[in-house]
């Protein structure tokens, strides 16, 4: 008889982890609070803060990461990159993390001042790059740190091979998790696999999955972060502009089915860049068998 798929059988153990962005206003901050109340019953691994451009967002990543430690049981890691601050700066950033009790730092060079696609110069007397900040990290505190991985290489590196290499001095370093940039095709996430399994690096490469909420918002940040997007994404979208609930259905499709694809292929941990909403990512953990206890379970 064949052997059921993966994904259609139950008790996987699945590990998850939530990605938010700091809130710039009110109304952001009472959404982001409702994403994070609504997915907070399914126990992930940890939720994660991002660090704005330039560490424009210091203060506000700051509180947010403070008060998901100090009013949930959620462990938090927050985003902290190297560009627009000297090192003391950025240590001190760190040491504020570390006193308030968060252990985990998600640990990045950050995108150039100009923004993404510019040139990046390190900042005078700042880390230079993210393994530079991951050493500097270690030196700080006992702190678990994670790294970035790029399944179609980060957009500046010359080939794979670069990328690899950075990858495997962030792990010696003291990095012991990659989180990949979102993709959308998973070969090509297997064919980045096998290449950093055949370097013999061994740390998890949790893939990074965002459910595209808005098809062009996500292909333009995608067409400048490196990431390719499928014709057969695009077409999926067609037509579909000014009909907002049809598309977050066909979202919550394609999701659906990266996600079962990526189980039935050995995967069992999955990052969701959440865009601080909460619905999607919470209908595909449910597809996969990620569960609140019938006592924690939100209502929407
Ligand atoms: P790195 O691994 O540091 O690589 C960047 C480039 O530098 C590569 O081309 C690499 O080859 C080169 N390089 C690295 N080390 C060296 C070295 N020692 N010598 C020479 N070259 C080197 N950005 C934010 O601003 N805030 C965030 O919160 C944030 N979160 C992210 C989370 C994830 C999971 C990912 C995938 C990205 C995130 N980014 C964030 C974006 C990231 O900052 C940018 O993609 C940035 O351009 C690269 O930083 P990095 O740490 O990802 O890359």
């Amino acid at each position: 008889m064949q052997e059921q798929r993966r994904s259609r059988r139950q008790h996987r153990p699945i590990e998850v982890s939530f990605e938010f962005f700091p809130p710039k206003t009110p109304e952001m901050e009472k959404s982001l609070w409702e994403a994070i109340s609504r997915l907070a019953p399914l126990h992930p691994k940890f939720v994660s803060v991002t660090y704005g451009a330039g560490g424009s967002t210091r203060e506000r990543t700051h509180a947010t990461v403070a008060r998901i430690l100090n009013e949930t049981d959620i462990k938090p890691a927050a985003h902290l990159t190297c560009v627009g601050a000297t090192r003391a700066e950025v240590d001190e950033v760190a040491r504020a993390y570390w006193d308030v009790g968060v252990r985990h730092i998600v640990a990045l060079r950050g995108d150039p001042q100009g923004g993404l696609g510019g040139a990046y110069a390190p900042t005078p007397g700042g880390y230079a790059f993210s393994t530079d900040l991951v050493a500097g990290l270690r030196a700080i505190g006992d702190f678990e740190i994670s790294v970035s991985a790029y399944p179609e290489k980060h957009p500046e590196s010359k080939s794979f091979e670069q990328d690899i290499e950075v990858l495997r001095r962030k792990i010696d370093a003291g990095a012991t998790r990659a989180i990949t940039q979102f993709f959308f095709d998973n070969d090509i996430y297997f064919r980045f696999l096998d290449r950093v399994r055949a370097a013999g690096i061994t740390i998890p490469i949790v893939p990074g999955v965002t459910a595209v909420q808005n098809f062009k918002q996500t292909a333009n940040f995608a067409r400048r972060a490196g990431a390719s997007v499928p014709e057969w994404l695009a077409e999926r979208f067609e037509g579909l502009d000014d009909d907002p609930a049809t598309r977050r259905l066909i979202a919550a499709a394609v999701a659906a089915e990266q996600v079962f694809d990526l189980l039935d292929r050995g995967v069992d941990q999955f990052h969701f860049y959440t865009m601080n909403r909460a619905d999607l990512v919470y209908a595909v953990c449910h597809l996969l068998g990620v569960r609140a206890a019938p006592d924690e379970a939100a209502t929407a």
